[in-house]
């Protein structure tokens, strides 16, 4: 199912439009404050439809708090002046809708955004945190910026984020990379392989890819 992030301030807009929405079979998760949209943007999303005017803040600074994401940003807004819908595109939303708006042909934009983002994505996208991986494409971004890893090292990343939360034994991780790469790994180099990882990644502490105690390593929660 497509999740959307609604952000409203108005009520009855917002009420209304998430109620369409669902009927749409779409997953809507409506905030109606900036903060509380970066809150819900720590989970992944596959489309922000996003008002501007939020009270004494602006939508603009979800645009920017997104910006090399690759969630599409659809503007809904009362402000129909040039400046601003120009305003929006630059700073990378992919439609600007303003209001009134009609609601099938607003369906519609979303259903051919939802539709050319599939199409985009050759592979899985895996998320931990601040870290990306783009299983297609072999890449791996932490906070938007590339980070490098060895062959080895991006299998071993890959393995524990495509089981997020689960806790993969030391002889499980071994198993599994030993079966996909033919290099040896022991629990020694296990080990030094994770901390290099966690470096790389900006999770020098852990709390990422957690350590469990006795058992091995966690992705997450
Ligand atoms: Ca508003």
């Amino acid at each position: 199912m497509k999740k959307i992030l609604f952000v409203e301030d108005d009520h009855a807009i917002a009420l209304a439009l998430t109620y369409s929405l669902e009927e749409e079979g779409y997953e809507v998760v409506h905030t109606s404050g900036v903060e509380e949209a970066l809150e819900a943007l720590r989970s992944s999303f596959d489309l922000v439809l996003l008002d501007l005017g939020l009270g004494e803040r602006s939508g603009y600074e979800i645009c920017r708090a997104l910006s090399g994401s690759d969630i599409p940003i659809m503007i809904l807004s009362a402000m129909d002046d040039e400046a601003n819908i120009v305003m929006g595109l630059d700073l990378g939303a992919v439609d600007y809708v303003t209001k009134p708006f009609r609601l099938q042909e607003l369906l519609s934009r979303i259903r051919g955004i939802l539709r050319r983002r599939e199409k985009k994505e050759e592979g899985p996208i895996y998320r931990l945190g601040k870290i990306q991986l783009d299983a297609a494409k072999a890449r791996v971004s932490v906070d938007h910026r590339e980070v490098f890893l060895s062959a080895l090292e991006y299998r071993l990343l890959l393995l524990l984020m495509q089981h997020p939360g689960q806790v993969l034994s030391r002889e499980q991780i071994i198993e599994r990379l030993w079966d996909v790469d033919g290099q040896f790994i022991n629990d020694n180099t296990l080990s030094v392989y994770i901390k290099r990882i966690r470096e790389k990644v900006e999770d020098v502490d852990g709390s990422l890819i957690r350590t469990v105690r006795g058992l091995g390593y966690c992705a997450g929660e």
